[in-house]
C-alpha cells in the first residue's frame, strides 16, 4: 500500500493559539484549560521539510492525507478516508468576464464525500479520535458537518451523536440516518445544538467535535491551503474569497500558509483573505467594520445558506486577526444575491454551487464594484459544497433564471 510508505507525521504537541500554553497530543484535548481558546497541532517542521516537497508529492495517494508529514495521525492504520480532498481548481473565464476579473478560479469542494468540504475536517477529527481510542463523539452542526461526521464515524466504527436545527437541510438529516448516526433536532440554531451536545459530553463522556473546540478538524481544513499551493506549482493566489461561518476553513488555510512559510516552501507574501457572510447573519462583518477584536453574537440569524448561519463563531478573534493581517476584508450579501449567484454559477460554468459557495461570487461582485479588490490578480472563490444538498432552493434558482 502506498499509504504505509509515506513519511511519518511529525506531530509533536498541541499549543493554545492565544496564550501559547502547551498540551500533550497523545491524549484527547479540547480547548486551552488556562484561557479557554482553541488549541493548534504543532509539528517538527524542520523534519517535515526534508520530504514535503512539490516533486515528492507527485506519486502520493490522491487524498488530503498525501500531506502526511503535517497531518496529525501518527499511525496511518488509523486514517479514516473516503477519498476527501484533492478537489479541482477550475478556471472560470466566463464568470470572470461577467465580473470584469481577468484571472478567476473556483476551488470546487462539491466532489468531496458527503458533498462538502466538511469531509476534510471530519476525516481528520474522526481519524485522530480513533487513534486516541475514542468510541463516541458529539457534533453540533448546521447540517453538513453532521452528515460528514456520521459517514466517517460509520467507517471508523465510532458512535456519532449529531445535533442540528430542526430547519436544517432535509438532505443532511437523511444522510445522518443513512449512516447510522444518532440525530437530535433542536428548535433554534447551531448555537442551541451546541448546548445540547455539551450535555451529552458532560453526562456520557462523548468527545466534543464542535468547531475549534477540538484541535483536529482544522488540520483537515488546512489541506485546502496545501492543495492551492500544490495545484499552483508552489504559488498562492493573491485573493481568497471564502464563505465564513465558524471560520475553520479560513483559520486552517492561514495555518497551512504559516507552516509552508516556516518550511521555506513559500515566501512572505500571503493571499488577501476575504470572508463572505449573509446579511441575515454577519457578526464578523459587523465586528471588522467596527474595529472590534471580538464579534458580538448576531440576533435572529437567518439566511438560505445554513453553513454560514453561525451567530456566534467560537474563534471570532482568530478570524478577525487573519482578515486584518492579510489586508483582507469581510462583506455581507443578501439571500437574493446568493440565489442569483447559484443560477449564474450553474448557467455560465456548469458548476452546481451550494448557497454558501454562491455567496462568494456575490461578495466578489460587490468588492469589485467598490474597488476593494484588484480585478487583475488571481482570485480564488471557494465553492464549499454541492447544490445537490439543497433541493429546497431549486425552485427559487429556476425563478431567478427566468
Ligand atoms: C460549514 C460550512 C461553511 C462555513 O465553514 P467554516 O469554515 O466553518 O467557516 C461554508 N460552506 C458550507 C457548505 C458549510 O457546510
Ligand atoms: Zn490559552
Amino acid at each position: 500500500m502506498r499509504m504505509s510508505r509515506l513519511p511519518p507525521s511529525t506531530l509533536t504537541h498541541l499549543q493554545c493559539a492565544s496564550c501559547g500554553e502547551l498540551y500533550n497530543a497523545a491524549a484527547p484535548q479540547t480547548v486551552c484549560t488556562e484561557c479557554g481558546r482553541p488549541l493548534f497541532a504543532r509539528y517538527d517542521l524542520q523534519q517535515a521539510r526534508r520530504t514535503l516537497r512539490l516533486d515528492a508529492l507527485a506519486g502520493r495517494a490522491w487524498t488530503m492525507w498525501r500531506y502526511q508529514e503535517v497531518m496529525p495521525v501518527l499511525d496511518p492504520a488509523f486514517i479514516v478516508t473516503l477519498g476527501e480532498g484533492m478537489t479541482p481548481l477550475l478556471p472560470v473565464p466566463r464568470l470572470g468576464e461577467a465580473l470584469g476579473a481577468t484571472h478567476l478560479s473556483v476551488k470546487d469542494e462539491g466532489g468531496n464525500p458527503t458533498g462538502t468540504f466538511k469531509a476534510r475536517g471530519l476525516s481528520a477529527a474522526i481519524s485522530k479520535a480513533a487513534e486516541l481510542g475514542i468510541d463516541e463523539v458529539g457534533v453540533p452542526t448546521a447540517g453538513n458537518a453532521g452528515s460528514a461526521a456520521a459517514a466517517y464515524a460509520a467507517r471508523a466504527g465510532i458512535r456519532a451523536h449529531i445535533a442540528m436545527p430542526r430547519d436544517a437541510p432535509r438532505t443532511t438529516m437523511d444522510e445522518v440516518h443513512a449512516f447510522g448516526g444518532e440525530l437530535a433536532l433542536v428548535d433554534g440554531l447551531i448555537s442551541d445544538a451546541g448546548k445540547l451536545t455539551a450535555v451529552g459530553v458532560r453526562e456520557h463522556g462523548w468527545l466534543d467535535l464542535s468547531t475549534l473546540k477540538e484541535p483536529y478538524r482544522v488540520e483537515g481544513k488546512k489541506t485546502m491551503g496545501y492543495e492551492l499551493w500544490e495545484q499552483l506549482g508552489g504559488d498562492l493566489p493573491e485573493v481568497i474569497v471564502y464563505p465564513t461561518g465558524g471560520g475553520t476553513g479560513l483559520i486552517g488555510m492561514w495555518k497551512a500558509f504559516d507552516e509552508l512559510q516556516q518550511m521555506g516552501l513559500i515566501g512572505r507574501e500571503r493571499p488577501q483573505m476575504i470572508a463572505v457572510q449573509a446579511e441575515g447573519c454577519a457578526p464578523i462583518v459587523r465586528a471588522l467594520e467596527a474595529g472590534e477584536e471580538r464579534a458580538r453574537p448576531w440576533e435572529g440569524a437567518s439566511t438560505v445558506a445554513p453553513g454560514i448561519r453561525v451567530p456566534a463563531p467560537f474563534a471570532d478573534d482568530l478570524i478577525l486577526r487573519i482578515l486584518r493581517v492579510s489586508n483582507g476584508t469581510a462583506v455581507a450579501v443578501s439571500d437574493d444575491e446568493i440565489i442569483g449567484a447559484m443560477a449564474e454559477f450553474a448557467e455560465s460554468e456548469g458548476i452546481d454551487a451550494c448557497p454558501e459557495g454562491a455567496a462568494t461570487l456575490a461578495g466578489l461582485r460587490r468588492l469589485l464594484a467598490d474597488g476593494r479588490v484588484n480585478p487583475n490578480v488571481h482570485i480564488v472563490l471557494f465553492n464549499t459544497g454541492t447544490g445537490l444538498k439543497h433541493p429546497e432552493l431549486r425552485a427559487l434558482v429556476r425563478e431567478d433564471m427566468d
